[in-house]
């Protein structure tokens, strides 16, 4: 026999000695064909395995191990309230073990009389012997030579597909690991290694396949999850540079006098962290390189007034500025209170939507390539390729969350001059953890407005049950006798024409429709009121005037879709009820009640639901127990995982395999430090020994980031 060629990372599995074709078809299921795939294929977790013992020696309530053969099973099917059971009895030399599973009467045809198992799990007493519920369970292969008794260790469980077992791939490493890790070149000398105490990759792959203890796993971990983290940094820092490299912003005017004049419009002093955010801002303009700037700011914080400070800027350079926003209502919002601000001065203003009549559109056109108009506000219309600018110098995309990442490209391409770049400044209420926000929007500065306008005051927020709903309206009705007002959101519009994507959720839900009416009626505790109902199913002029008549105060009520979510300013409405508030995201939630609290005047937010998952719940309760956006954020963030924040809007799918932002955050904080220095120190990545390193970046992020021309 011909001897086997020398194992590497590149060895096809058919040459490994010892991988029968069942093995190979398995692992091929799961694109595992070479060695080095083999070996990237890491573990989703680790268990831990006590130390076996011998049945006899089994304690009661105690986490143990045993091994055994299944010496009779039973299925006991579900009965009125006992779930269906799965039932085995395992012995050995010296007695028998009951095991019991619930709710996995598939068992039955895994685990048959004679079957030999490993069992893991809590020890019970039952009668006068022990139980085991719902241990986990590994079959002990037939043939080939059983292993003693096993020592107390960690066992890497893999991601596994159907046909493929945990076994093909333990086989398959235990064939290649040893001869394969020497060949696994790192990327990071060793002294930069030794300075953040981070194994080599080598060892990293041995201990993350095959580890000692627990504290093999979390090294390994970090290695894998740092080298991820530097790699993603590393792409996203130096897209981010190049993405400025010879653009040029109209650098603008920043000294004392414009600040007084822009100060002088705005009705209010501005608070510490406002005026923070705004010098931050003011810094960035005055460069004649473009700003990309998020300015995240907590629902109510006040960023409407940054980003006027913003656009004022421009026009004082002699430039223009736009603001997109998500919303019709809010552009008619932001358009009122900057005319507002403005009134009596030189500045143009004008508002552009889809509502927009084609004649005014055009003169807004027009006026706009001429430079006549200063300010231009509006919804995503502005993004049409017919509108154009004299001198786009100052961009701000409000709530950016509810827009993609695309748009920012084409709101920045909007200046109409290939030698100029707007500024843009993107803001969101929507509070994204700090540290993600670096990930998501690495190719941005962030700003933090961490403190709210004073005199606020938190919103109180309550959960009540279905049956009390009236409780709620009797509440809301007080609000509305001592002259206030009163938001009160349902999930659907509710009638039969189909609406917008977002405003018709699964049937059931409570509707706009019938809670009008249902409050208008004679026994109603609302009875009396001036309810309107607001959806985004209105004609444009009647969706203008419910808003202005409530902003006025002649509508006391207003029975509104998610419409309102973002945005609306309203600082009367002192109270909001929520309908079926466990339909609604948690950021949702938290936007909604953000609609009320933006006066002095204690407010309230009354959620109304019966939640029926546990998930539901936990978000009521979320709510119910802060007003933090920043606390909520995280709770959300741990809840769902960031893979929602990573969704489509945002950035294409969740980058990362390794790393967990919910746990290695100060990972990711030590990953960003070092990629900036390494940028500084070598900004292409060309010096010599950086050469695995380019190759490793392009192959993990090149897609994702456009890396193809590093290096
Ligand atoms: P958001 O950050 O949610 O966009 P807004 O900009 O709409 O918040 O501001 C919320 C409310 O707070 C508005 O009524 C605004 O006029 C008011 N406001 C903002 N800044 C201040 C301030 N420094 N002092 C007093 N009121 C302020
Ligand atoms: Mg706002």
């Amino acid at each position: 026999m011909e001897p086997a060629p020398p194992i590497d990372l590149r060895t096809h599995l058919s040459k490994v000695p010892g991988l029968n074709k069942r093995d190979l078809d398995s692992l091929a299921l799961l694109g595992l064909t070479n060695v080095g795939r083999l070996i990237a294929h890491l573990p989703l977790r680790h268990e831990s395995l006590e130390s076996e013992s011998a049945i006899s020696s089994l304690e009661a309530d105690r986490l143990c191990a045993t091994r055994g053969e299944i010496a009779a099973t039973r299925v006991a099917r579900a009965r009125g309230r006992s779930p269906a059971r799965f039932e085995a009895a395992l012995t050995d030399d010296t007695g028998r073990l009951d095991l019991v599973w619930f709710n996995q009467p598939y068992l039955a045809n895994r685990l048959h009389p004679g079957a030999r198992i490993r069992v893991q799990g809590k020890t019970k007493r039952r009668g006068l012997g022990l139980q085991m519920v719902n241990p986990i369970y590994e079959l002990i292969a037939e043939s080939g030579g059983e292993p003693a008794l096993r020592e107390a260790r960690v066992r890497p469980v893999y991601p596994l597909a159907e046909g493929v077992h945990q076994r093909h791939i333990e086989k398959a490493l235990e064939l290649t690991l040893d001869a394969a890790l020497p060949h696994i070149e790192d990327h990071l000398p060793s002294s930069y290694r030794a300075e953040r105490e981070l194994p080599t990759l080598a060892d990293a792959y041995r201990m993350i396949h095959r580890p000692g203890t627990d504290a093999d796993v979390a090294a390994a971990h970090r290695r894998l999850a740092y080298d991820e983290l530097l790699l993603l940094q590393l792409g996203v820092q130096m897209r981010r540079a190049r993405l400025r490299e010879g653009l040029i912003a109209p650098p603008l005017r920043a000294d004392a006098k414009v600040d007084e004049h822009i100060r002088r419009r705005i009705p209010f002093t501005l608070t510490d962290a406002q005026n923070r955010v705004v010098a931050e801002i003011v810094s960035d303009l005055a460069r004649p390189i473009p700003t990309n700037r998020l300015i995240q700011g907590d629902v109510g914080s006040g960023k409407t007034v940054i980003a006027a400070y913003a656009m004022l800027m421009a026009v004082a350079s002699g430039h223009q500025a736009a603001m997109m926003v998500p919303t019709e209502i809010l552009a008619e919002q932001h358009f009122d209170s900057l005319s507002r601000m403005l009134a009596g001065s030189k500045v143009s203003i004008a508002m552009l939507t889809g509502s927009t009549p084609a004649s005014e559109r055009a003169a807004t056109l027009d006026a706009l390539a001429s430079g006549t108009i200063d300010l231009l506000v509006g919804t995503h219309a502005l993004l049409t390729e017919t509108v154009r600018f004299r001198s786009l110098a100052v961009a701000i995309i409000d709530e950016q969350h509810r827009f993609g990442v695309h748009q920012r490209a084409r709101m920045r391409a909007k200046a109409e001059d290939a030698t100029s770049t707007p500024h843009v400044l993107v803001m969101t209420a929507t509070p994204i953890p700090r540290t993600l926000a670096i990930t998501i929007f690495g190719d941005l500065d962030v700003s933090t407005i961490d403190a709210l306008p004073p005199g606020r005051k938190p919103v109180k927020t309550a959960l009540f049950g279905r049956a009390q709903r009236s409780l709620v309206y009797e509440q809301v009705k007080r609000r509305i006798d001592r002259g206030e007002q009163a938001f009160i959101v349902v999930p659907a519009i509710g009638d039969t024409v189909s609406g917008s994507v977002g405003e018709e959720p699964e049937s059931g839900a409570t509707t706009a429709h019938a809670l009008t009416q249902e409050l208008s009626l004679p026994e109603s505790p609302l009875a009396g009121v001036t309810i309107a109902t607001l959806h985004g199913r209105l004609p444009h002029a009647e969706r203008e005037r419910i808003m202005d008549a409530f902003r006025a105060g002649s509508i006391q009520a207003l029975v509104a879709t998610t419409v309102i979510e973002v945005g609306v300013d309203i600082p009367n409405a002192t109270i909001i009820a929520i309908e079926d508030a466990d339909r609604f995201g948690l950021a949702q939630l938290h936007q909604l009640r953000g609609r009320v609290g933006r006066g002095k005047k204690p407010s309230v937010c009354m959620l109304i639901a019966d939640p029926v998952t546990p998930e539901g719940a936990e978000r009521l309760k979320a709510l119910t127990s802060t007003t933090d956006g920043f606390k909520l954020a995280e709770t959300d963030f741990l809840l769902r995982g960031p893979g929602e924040l990573f969704g489509a809007r945002q950035s294409g799918s969740m980058p990362l395999k390794v790393a967990d932002l919910t746990r290695d955050l100060d990972l990711l904080s030590l990953a960003r430090h070092d990629a900036a220095a390494w940028i500084k120190r070598s900004p292409t990545l060309s010096q010599p020994g950086e050469a695995l390193l380019v190759r490793r970046l392009k192959l993990a992020f090149g897609d994702e980031l456009g890396l193809a021309d590093v290096g």
